[in-house]
Parts: structure tokens; C-alpha cells; sequence
């Protein structure tokens, strides 16, 4: 179909008889033109299409290279599917009334007291790394820690701290957590919460994992902080159960939360136990552990008034 621009000209053209040895020249330079016009824009669509495989590739390479394994290594159809999602019932509850005083005024004593006492305890660098921002498919992750992961030790805070000291080069291997609080009510900050720790392997959160590595599973390490409490003398065996954890641990447990809470708007429904997201049902910890102690800490911070921040699918992505 001709334009009518084209048309109106190629009619005055026939009109006027001065320019008729024109007419063969000037037709072959206008079809060259339309010619080459049209070369050019099917090449830059495909130079463009090129240009957004070779970046897909290379996020893609990126992210091969960062989890240290082959390229050609990648997940069987099975373990890609997404994992079924399973609800979450948070033991926490609303509260607005009834809240002793006296724990408000022993918490921001104490938080006080952490301020110097709170202390980094380096790891090694193979145990933790940057969050990702590209799933194994290309797909775009939102890095914000949302969910906060509860843990115990199995043994002493020690033991576990010389093994995240140690240097573990295979990805089955590393481990870690964020924080960890002794018995006492001690707290020691393992890896920055802008970065992934390796706290959890096969897991989910509501149907919702990150898969950013092609040997393993996905897993909620990618958007989660996980917070481990020492286990007490009496718990370090493999038994369903031991005394629990002492009031200095709740106390400070509520503020590490707290503080989580607050700088990325992580609300209480979002706390919860290794042992919900663990998709192989291995993992039973932290074992004895009172939600209704930290219930009244996290009432008492006045994180429980209000019911914000409600859970809606394909915020994990
Ligand atoms: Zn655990």
C-alpha cells in the first residue's frame, strides 16, 4: 500500500512533463532508499534481540560463577518446581493491653548494656556471601531480609562459632547465622543482615523459595536473617525436647528482633522456626521453644498492638 504523501507526489510527477527524464533516476534513488531504510531497522531489531540474550547470558554466567560451579551443571525438572506452599500460623498474637511495665524498663536497661557489649565475631568468608539479585532462570529477587529464622545451637555457642570459623570450599558444607545468643544473653554478630547467611538448605516459606544455585534445592536464605539460641546443657543430645532457653536469652532475643523489626519492616507474623521451613522434616529446633516469652518481651517493644505487614503471596520472590 502506497502512502498518500506518495501517492499526491508521484501524481504531480505524472503531471509535469519538464520532469519526465527524472522519473526513472529519481525512482530507483527513492526505492533504494526504502530499501536500505528497511534493512537497517530489521538488523537493529535483531542486533537488539542479540544484545538482550548476550546480557541474560551473562547474568547467568554471573551467577554460575559466583556459586562456583559448572555452567553445564543445572537443576533436574523436579527440583526446579516451585515447593508446595504450607501455612504458617504465627504463635504471636495481637496485644495492646496488658503489658507489665517493669519488662519495657528491663529491656531498655539492658539494650542500653548491649550497645558496648554487642560484639562482631568474625567468620570465615566461605560461610556467607552477598545476596543475590537473579535467580538460576534469570529471574529478579528482591534481596530485603523479610523473614527472621529461629535456630538453637545443638551445642555449646562455641562449637558452633569454630565452625563457621572454618573454611568450607563445598556449598553442601557452609554454614551460618546471623546472631547468635548465649545462655547467658550474650550476643554475638556473625554476618551483617545485608548479607546471606547460610542457615537453612531445602526450605520454603510459604511456598516461596529462591533457588540461586544450580547444584542445590532453593532455599529462603536469600530473603531471611537467622538468629540462633545456645542450647542449654541439658538439650545437647538428639531428643524432641530439653528445659529451654534462660529469661536473659528471651531478653535479649526481643531485642535483636526489635532492631530487625524496625530496620526492615519485618512484621511478627514473619518470625519463625527453622523447623516450619525446613522442606525435608529433618529439622525439629529450636526445640522447647516460649513463644509466650517472647510474646510479652516483643508486647512490651509494642511490635504486637498492630497486625501490619500482612503475608501475601509472591512477596518472596
Ligand atoms: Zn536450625
Amino acid at each position: 500500500m502506497v502512502p498518500d504523501y506518495l501517492a499526491t507526489l508521484i501524481k504531480s510527477w505524472k503531471s509535469q512533463p519538464r520532469l519526465k527524464f527524472l522519473r526513472l533516476p529519481l525512482g530507483a534513488c527513492a526505492l533504494s532508499i526504502i530499501i536500505g531504510l528497511g534493512w537497517y531497522l530489521v538488523d537493529d531489531q535483531v542486533s537488539n534481540q542479540d544484545d538482550d540474550h548476550e546480557s541474560k547470558g551473562q547474568s547467568v554466567k554471573l551467577i554460575y560463577e559466583q556459586d562456583n560451579t559448572a555452567k553445564d551443571n543445572i537443576l533436574t525438572s523436579a527440583s526446579s518446581k516451585p515447593p508446595r506452599a504450607i501455612s504458617w500460623s504465627s504463635p504471636l498474637r495481637k496485644q495492646c493491653s496488658g503489658i507489665d511495665p517493669n519488662i519495657l524498663l528491663r529491656l531498655n536497661l539492658l539494650q542500653k548494656k548491649l550497645i558496648n557489649d554487642r560484639k562482631d565475631w568474625p567468620i570465615h568468608e566461605s560461610n556467607y556471601g552477598k545476596r543475590h539479585h537473579w535467580d538460576i532462570y534469570g529471574r529478579r529477587l528482591n534481596t530485603s531480609p523479610r523473614l527472621v529464622i529461629l535456630h538453637e545451637t545443638s551445642g555449646s555457642l562455641t562449637s558452633a562459632y569454630n565452625t563457621f570459623k572454618d573454611n568450607h570450599p563445598k556449598d553442601e558444607w557452609q554454614v551460618s547465622y546471623h546472631t547468635m545468643i548465649s545462655l547467658d544473653g550474650k550476643v554475638a554478630d556473625l554476618v551483617d543482615p545485608h548479607l546471606r547467611a547460610y542457615g537453612a538448605g531445602n526450605s520454603a516459606f510459604l511456598g516461596e523459595w529462591a533457588v540461586t544455585n544450580p547444584r542445590l534445592t532453593g532455599s529462603v536464605n536469600n530473603f531471611a536473617l537467622h538468629l540462633s539460641l545456645e542450647t542449654p546443657w541439658d538439650g545437647r543430645h538428639l531428643g524432641p525436647s530439653h528445659s529451654g532457653y534462660t529469661q536473659a536469652q528471651y531478653d535479649s532475643l526481643a531485642l535483636v528482633l526489635s532492631q530487625w523489626m524496625h530496620r526492615f519492616s519485618i512484621p511478627a507474623q514473619n518470625i519463625t522456626t527453622h523447623q516450619h521451613v525446613d522442606l525435608a522434616g529433618e529439622r525439629s529446633d529450636p526445640r522447647s521453644f516460649s513463644w509466650k516469652d517472647l510474646q510479652i518481651r516483643l508486647a512490651a517493644l509494642d511490635h504486637l498492638c498492630t497486625r501490619k505487614g500482612k503475608l501475601d503471596k509472591g512477596k518472596f520472590r
